[in-house]
Order: C-alpha cells, then sequence, then structure tokens
C-alpha cells in the first residue's frame, strides 16, 4: 500500500502517521526526520538542509526529490510506504507521480488533516518532544495530552521543543507554503485530488477533520480508511 499523508504543520500528522504504519504495516517516512536525523550525525546533506529548515523555506526540490526517490527503492518499501511530509510542492507532486509511473507503481491513498491555519500554529507553538520517542504526543496547550509536569506523559522522559517549532515567523513560512493552493502543499493535495477524479478513484481520497482530539481523528481516520 503506498500512501501519502498531508495536514499542516501542528495537526498531529506525526501520531497519526504511527497509527497507520502499524495498521499497514509500511514503514512511515518522514523527510523532516530524515533531514534532522541528517543534521544531528552533521552530515552533507545535514549540512546543507540546516539554514532552509531554520529559516522555515523548504529544502531545494534538487536535494530532496532524489533524497525520498531513493528512500523510495531501499528494502523496506517493496511492501508500500506512508511518506509524510512529501510531496510538499506542486513540483514535487508531478515528479513524485512520474517517477512512479516509470516503475509501473502508483498512490494507492491520499490522506488530508484538514485544519484551520489559526489552530494549527497554537499546537506547533505548544508542541515537546520526548527525547525517548518522536511519537510520544506531548502538547502544553491541547488537554488530552498535557506533559506530566515537564515530562513526557507517556515514559516521563525529557521533554524538547524543535528549535523551528519556537520561532513564529518560520511557522508563518511553513504555512504558507501548507496552504499555498498554486504551487505549495495544497496544490500538491489538489494535484492528486484531479488525478484521482480523472482515474477512477485511485488514488482513493480520505479527508478528515483535525479539529477534535488525536483519540476522534484516530477513530475518523481508522473508519474511513476501512
Ligand atoms: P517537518 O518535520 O515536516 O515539519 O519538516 C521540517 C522542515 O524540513 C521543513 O520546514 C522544511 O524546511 C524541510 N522539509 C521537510 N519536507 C520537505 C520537502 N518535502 N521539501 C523540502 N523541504 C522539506
Amino acid at each position: 500500500m503506498n500512501i501519502l499523508f498531508f495536514g499542516p504543520n501542528g495537526s498531529g500528522k506525526g501520531t497519526q502517521g504511527a497509527i497507520i504504519k502499524k495498521k499497514y504495516n509500511i514503514p512511515h517516512i518522514e523527510t523532516g526526520v530524515i533531514f534532522r536525523d541528517n543534521i544531528a550525525r552533521g552530515t552533507e546533506l545535514g549540512k546543507k538542509a540546516k539554514d532552509y529548515i531554520d529559516r522555515g523555506e523548504l529544502v531545494p526540490d534538487s536535494i530532496t526529490i532524489p533524497m525520498i526517490l531513493n528512500r523510495l527503492k531501499e528494502e523496506d518499501c517493496r511492501n508500500g510506504w506512508l511518506l509524510d511530509g512529501f510531496p510538499r510542492n506542486l513540483n514535487q507532486a508531478k515528479e513524485l507521480h512520474k517517477a512512479l509511473g516509470e516503475e509501473g507503481m502508483n498512490v494507492d491513498i491520499v490522506i488530508e488533516i484538514v485544519l484551520d491555519r489559526q489552530i494549527a500554529k497554537n499546537r506547533i507553538m505548544g508542541r515537546r518532544l520526548c527525547v525517548n520517542d518522536n511519537n510520544h504526543p506531548n502538547n502544553i496547550y491541547i488537554d488530552a495530552i498535557k506533559p506530566d509536569g515537564d515530562r513526557c506523559r507517556i515514559c516521563g522522559g525529557e521533554l524538547k521543543t524543535r528549535s523551528d517549532d519556537q520561532d513564529e515567523a518560520a511557522i508563518d513560512k511553513r504555512h504558507d507554503i501548507y496552504y499555498d493552493d498554486k504551487e505549495g502543499t495544497m496544490a500538491a493535495i489538489n494535484y492528486f485530488k484531479e488525478l484521482s477524479k480523472n482515474n477512477n478513484g485511485v488514488p482513493k481520497i480520505v479527508e478528515i477533520d483535525g479539529r477534535p482530539g488525536v483519540k476522534e481523528v484516530t477513530e475518523e481516520l481508522l473508519s474511513k480508511l476501512g
């Protein structure tokens, strides 16, 4: 199963992604995680990507597209993948579709978590990352997932903020890219919606209301995936 997973920063995508990964037993490939991992390890790729990420800008397509297309060729992707954070603009969407077509593959499902821009922004600024597991949800502004004091509510681990999470200008920039329906992520989503219309519902489009709590969003997601 090949799945694209869309949602603005702050929509709880990482948390829901972990659930989808489990349901289909496919790797959860998060572009942002790959970049941050490379930055932490001080690789050439990380050095190239860091300044863009800190400014909230997209890393250039010339770096990102080959990185992801190569990742999808790895052994663990044989039975499918869940792609999260890519494509992030119209060009990446077209290039992905083209590259898959050349391999006789396609996207099976497109999931979109729909969330208002202002709500998404508040959620990002309250987000705390558990040093033990990225997917332990902690947010100081969301009652259901409030940390346990200053520790992770799941495992008691130390909590950190992402440097690009506390920078309002960077958040606005990321959202400018996401909500841009001319060239940005919305344009990428619409590209696949249009494909679906012209291709008998392939990929299947699954829209989820991101406003309720984590549990409710998961329930809607799982019931729509069937
Ligand atoms: P995320 O963890 O998804 O919020 O991504 C963090 C940052 O990584 C983004 O703000 C971008 O700078 C960069 N990034 C992630 N995905 C992409 C992508 N598909 N294309 C270009 N840059 C990306």
